[in-house]
């Protein structure tokens, strides 16, 4: 994977669509840009991801 050209998060926020709807905070899209030019998930409407990586869950 290449990661190199833009400076974007080793890990991509992925938010859950259906709960950025009807946040104001970030108008739906799931996630808000930090000063430092990053994406990261919207504190408003998405859970925190607290650890997404687990004990290696194999599988989709
Ligand atoms: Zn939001």
């Amino acid at each position: 994977m290449a990661y190199a050209s833009h400076r974007s998060p080793l890990r991509p926020p992925r938010p859950d669509l259906t709960l950025a709807r009807d946040c104001e905070q970030c108008l739906g899209w799931g996630t808000v840009v930090t000063r430092d030019g990053d994406h990261e998930l919207c504190h408003v409407c998405q859970p925190d991801p607290a650890d997404t990586e687990g004990p290696a869950a194999s599988g989709s």
